[in-house]
């Protein structure tokens, strides 16, 4: 059997990754989502066990000290976000690639770990001003929680030059079309 590959999504919080990620696994056979753990609230919407796996600092904590996670961070001031083993290990044990929604740092942590298995992709908004439009216009956080993310977004924007590959979104259509050719290209 082939061996599974990872191709890991990051870019500043509201570029549209996650619509990026959700039509992939949408369209591609054999591409599984990596479903991370986070201690932050969980959205209206949102399911535990298919968007993340919601857990108390506590859990968070016990499965830092068991050695579980490929990687983690606290992304946000007390938001802790984190890869699990088990998931890329259950993903690519079925001969699947795994598609991960992570930040920048995780992103990058990942590549480190598997090399040529993994391709990172920062897709990158048009603009920061477009960003904060987006950002302000989903109105899915607080206004310090909003600001916190705005302000990593130009530091995140920096570090785009270290992914192997930049996807700019400007225009959805033709960012879904370029991901789909990106995600088939490197799992054939
Ligand atoms: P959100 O709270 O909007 O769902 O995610 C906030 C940020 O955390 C996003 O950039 C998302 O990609 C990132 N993130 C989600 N899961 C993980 C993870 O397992 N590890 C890391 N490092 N970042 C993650």
């Amino acid at each position: 059997m082939k061996k599974g590959k990872l191709i890991v999504f990051s870019a500043p919080s509201g570029a549209g990754k996650t619509t990026l990620v959700r039509y992939a696994l949408e369209k591609l056979d054999h591409i599984k989502f990596s479903i991370s753990c986070t201690t932050r609230d969980k959205r209206e919407g949102e399911v535990h066990g298919k968007d993340y796996y919601f857990l108390t600092p506590e859990e968070f904590k016990r499965k830092i000290s068991n050695d579980e996670f490929v990687e983690h961070e606290e992304v946000y001031r007390d938001n802790f976000y984190g890869t699990l083993k088990s998931e890329v290990d259950r993903i690519t044990s079925e001969g699947n690639s795994v598609i991960f929604d992570i930040d920048v740092i995780g992103a990058l942590n990942i590549k480190n770990l598997y090399g040529e298995q993994c391709l990172t992709v920062f897709v990158n908004p048009p603009s920061l001003d477009v960003l904060k439009e987006r950002l302000i216009s989903r109105n899915t956080e607080s206004e310090d929680k909003l600001k916190q993310r705005i302000d990593k977004a130009g530091i995140e924007m920096e570090k785009a030059k270290e992914f192997d590959i930049i996807l700019l979104n400007d225009d959805l259509e033709t960012a879904k079309a370029k991901t789909l050719e990106i995600i088939t290209d490197f799992i054939k």
